[in-house]
C-alpha cells in the first residue's frame, strides 16, 4: 500500500487554563495514531467530549499537539515557523456549523473566493469569478446567487457554500469536524451523499467526523471509535460495523437503527451513566467504569490496539470470535 497522505502519530493535547488546570488540565487527546490514504474516507466516531473535534483541528493544523506528530505526504506539519503555507493549502477544514462558520457580512463570492486570494491561486478577478462560480456548481447551488449572503441561504445551502470554500484550493484532504449535525435529518443525507459524489468526482481524502454511527457509516472506508482521547476500535468499515469487537462500539452499534433485518435481532446494550471528565480519566482501561465485560485487569492495565480480524480493538477481551465469523454469518 502506498504511504498515507496524512499520518498522525502519538498526538496527544491537554487543555491547561483558569479553571482547565486543576488536576492537570482537560486530556482531550491522550495517544492517537492515524493513517488517511489518497481518496478514502476515514470516519472518526465518538460521543461528545471524546476528543474528536480537537483531534480534527491538529490534523488541519489549527492546533498544534503538546505530543506527536501530524505529517502531510511525509512532510511535518509543524515546523518553527508554524504550518507550511503549501500544507495549508492542501489540507483543508469544513466546520461543524455553517452559520457561524461563514461570515454573515461578506458575500457568498468572497467567502468562497477568500482561500483563492490568500494562496494567489487566480490571475484577476474575472477568473475568480468564474471559480467561485465553478465551484458553487460542484456542491449544487447556482452561480447565479453568488452576490447574496449567508443568512439568505438554508442551513443545508450554508453548508454546501463551506463545502465550496473548502474546495478551491483544490486540496487532497478535507477533514469534516461533524459536518451534517447542525443539519435537520432531511437534509443530512442529501450532504453526506455530497460528500460521497465529490470523492468519487475528486479523488479527495475525507476525514468525517460524527457522532453518529448510521451517518459515518455512508461515506466511510475505513472507520475510528473513538472513547475519552483515545482510539477504541478501528479498521475497514465493513468489519467494523459487522464484527464489532470492542464492547463501546458494540454498544454504539446496538443504539443505532439497523437496516439488515438480519442483525435485527441483536439485543441493545445500555451504557451506564455518562462518560468519566477527561480531567481524570479512570485508570486501566477508559472504559471500565461503563463496560459490562469489565474484570479486575481492566481497572488495573490500560490496554492497547490489537489485532481482531482485519482490524484493531483496545480491549484485554475483545471479541475476536465474532471477526472470524463468514459475513453471512454475522
Ligand atoms: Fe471493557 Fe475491560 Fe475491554 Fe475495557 S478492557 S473494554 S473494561 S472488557
Amino acid at each position: 500500500m502506498p504511504d498515507p497522505v496524512l499520518r498522525a502519530t502519538d498526538l496527544h493535547k491537554t487543555y491547561r487554563s483558569g479553571l482547565l488546570s486543576r488536576g492537570g488540565g482537560v486530556r482531550a487527546v491522550a495517544g492517537v495514531d492515524l493513517e488517511l490514504h489518497a481518496g478514502e474516507t476515514l470516519g472518526i466516531v465518538g460521543e461528545s467530549g471524546c476528543g474528536k473535534s480537537t483531534l480534527a483541528r491538529m490534523l488541519v493544523g489549527l492546533e498544534r499537539p503538546d505530543q506527536g506528530e501530524v505529517t502531510f505526504q511525509g512532510k511535518p506539519f509543524f515546523t518553527r515557523a508554524g504550518v507550511p503555507r503549501d500544507i495549508r493549502r492542501r489540507v483543508q477544514m469544513v466546520f461543524q456549523d455553517p452559520l457561524t462558520s461563514l461570515n454573515p457580512r461578506m458575500t457568498v463570492h468572497d467567502i468562497v473566493a477568500e482561500p483563492l486570494r490568500v494562496h494567489r491561486l487566480s490571475p484577476d478577478a474575472r477568473a475568480m469569478r468564474d471559480r467561485v462560480g465553478e465551484l458553487l456548481s460542484l456542491v449544487g447551488l447556482s452561480p447565479d446567487r453568488m452576490n447574496r449572503f449567508p443568512h439568505e441561504f438554508s442551513g443545508g445551502q450554508r453548508q454546501r457554500i463551506g463545502i465550496a470554500r473548502a474546495l478551491a484550493t483544490d486540496p487532497d484532504v478535507i477533514v469534516c469536524d461533524e459536518p451534517v449535525s447542525a443539519l435537520d435529518m432531511s437534509v443530512q443525507a442529501q450532504v453526506v451523499n455530497l460528500f460521497a459524489e465529490l470523492q468519487r468526482t475528486l479523488g479527495v481524502a475525507l476525514v468525517f467526523i460524527a457522532h453518529d454511527l448510521a451517518v459515518v457509516r455512508h461515506v466511510s472506508h475505513r472507520v475510528a471509535v473513538m472513547y475519552l482521547g483515545r482510539v477504541a476500535e478501528t479498521g475497514p468499515a465493513a468489519e467494523v460495523y459487522q464484527a464489532p469487537a470492542h464492547p463501546y462500539t458494540k454498544a454504539l452499534l446496538s443504539a443505532a437503527p439497523v437496516p439488515k433485518p438480519a442483525l435485527r435481532g441483536r439485543s441493545r446494550i445500555m451504557l451506564a451513566g455518562d462518560p468519566p471528565s477527561p480531567v481524570a480519566p479512570p485508570p486501566g482501561c477508559r472504559f471500565h467504569t461503563r463496560c459490562w465485560k469489565a474484570a479486575e485487569r481492566c481497572s488495573q492495565e490500560e490496554p492497547v490496539l490489537e489485532a481482531v480480524g482485519e482490524h484493531f480493538a483496545a480491549c484485554h477481551f475483545a471479541d475476536r470470535a465474532a471477526a472470524q465469523l463468514p459475513s453471512n454469518d454475522r
